[in-house]
């Protein structure tokens, strides 16, 4: 395994992989990032993941300073699983002195996490702009966990007419059903006892889903239902959005909908989602 922290020298050791997945993560890595590069090696036959915290997806108010970083850690464990390459560069490699140029999708950045972080998706298109131009990969690999990423993130291969394949995988969870996360990690333990409640809401409106409801409105009760039960939960949004476009729905149609939600248990600020009738 390679580990590199500049442009040309990846450039180099990229050039000898005819086939490439690219993973790029802002490090900290749990089992959700690692299944992501088990896929990638499988289908590719080689992997490059990106370890980049990048300042330009975080709002002044953010936790851009305190994000977990653990390199050594991260680096073993890429080891373990057989990583081929992995790009460490630091901020001023990316944004060197006078870089002035950004991606806007367009309306799909618009709502859910847009709303409540604005300008984060320029910097996370932004970012992977650059990481598809610098690591050139056949495929690159996203989790579901971050869904409404994935939308931006296809939609912006798509209309620019970048050459790959955006590729989406499954959620990881923990044994209780929270979603791993990087933040987590910042949970006390009562805390991390009351973040269950945000999948426990996801699966009210799987339920309410499975026995034909279809009113956007009353799936977005029943997980408010869910969620006020936990007095340590602050709720942002529940969203029964369509898969593509992200708006709201009034009926979930029958190629499904997507639920989503955004909590804040303490300080700490979590999202999870699931896909109804998929
Ligand atoms: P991050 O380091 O949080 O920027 O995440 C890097 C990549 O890993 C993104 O594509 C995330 O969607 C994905 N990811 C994060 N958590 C999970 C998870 N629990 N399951 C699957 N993928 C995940």
């Amino acid at each position: 395994m390679q580990v590199i922290e500049t442009i040309e020298t990846f450039r180099t050791a990229r050039s000898r992989y005819p086939r490439l997945g690219l993973v790029p993560t802002m490090g900290f890595l749990h089992e959700g990032h690692l299944s992501l590069v088990r896929r990638a090696k499988e289908e590719c036959g080689a992997v490059a993941v990106s370890i980049f915290v990048n300042p330009t997806q975080f709002a002044a108010n953010e936790d851009f300073s305190t994000y977990p970083r653990d390199m050594e850690r991260d680096l073993s464990l890429l080891r373990e699983i057989q990583a081929d390459l992995v790009f460490t560069p630091t901020p001023a490699t990316v944004y060197p002195p006078g870089h002035d140029t950004g991606v806007e999708v367009g309306t799909v950045t618009n709502v859910l996490e847009g709303v409540v972080r604005p300008g984060h998706f320029r910097g996370v298109a932004t970012v992977v702009c650059k990481l598809f131009n610098i690591v050139q990969p056949t495929k690159a690999y996203f989790g579901q966990k971050d869904a409404q990423q994935c939308v931006v993130i296809a939609k912006m291969a798509r209309d620019l007419d970048m050459p790959l394949e955006v590729v989406v995988c499954p959620t990881v969870r923990e044994a209780d059903g929270l979603a791993m996360s990087s933040r987590n990690s910042y949970l006390k333990p009562d805390e991390r006892r009351a973040a269950t409640v945000l999948r426990r809401a996801l699966a009210a409106a799987e339920a309410r889903f499975s026995v034909g409801e279809r009113s956007g409105e009353t799936l977005r009760q029943a997980m408010l239902e869910t969620l006020a039960t936990e007095p340590m939960g602050s709720v942002e949004y529940v969203s029964i959005a369509d898969r593509r476009s992200l708006t709201e729905l009034g009926q979930v149609p029958a190629d499904g909908a997507l639920a989503s939600l955004a909590v804040r248990i303490g300080k700490t600020r979590l999202i999870d989602n699931v896909i109804l009738g998929s």
